[in-house]
């Protein structure tokens, strides 16, 4: 699993994933403790999907999620200098 590196809140030192599960296809919890001894603290950190940059070649229907705002602006600008279809 790739590390999302996290400072422990209270004693900013780095934190380790002890444990991570899938909640839904977007959203996953993942629980840190930190490395440091005199500290102690674990937590909790949800990780979820929030945007799309690029669209997936491979879109699965039941993931539903918002593009990017400076995507869209550029999507609408490139419809925009796109021909009109011909008439039938
Ligand atoms: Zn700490």
């Amino acid at each position: 699993m790739s590390n999302i590196h996290f400072q422990c809140p209270h004693c900013r030192s780095r934190a380790s994933i002890r444990t991570s599960e899938e909640m839904t296809l977007t959203m996953r919890e993942i629980t840190y403790q930190c490395r440091n001894p005199e500290c102690g603290h674990t937590f909790v950190v949800t990780a979820e999907v929030s945007r799309t940059l690029s669209p997936s070649a491979m879109p699965n229907p039941n993931v539903l999620l918002p593009i990017s705002e400076v995507v869209k602006a550029r999507l609408m600008r490139q419809l925009e200098l796109l021909p009109e279809a011909p008439q039938r």
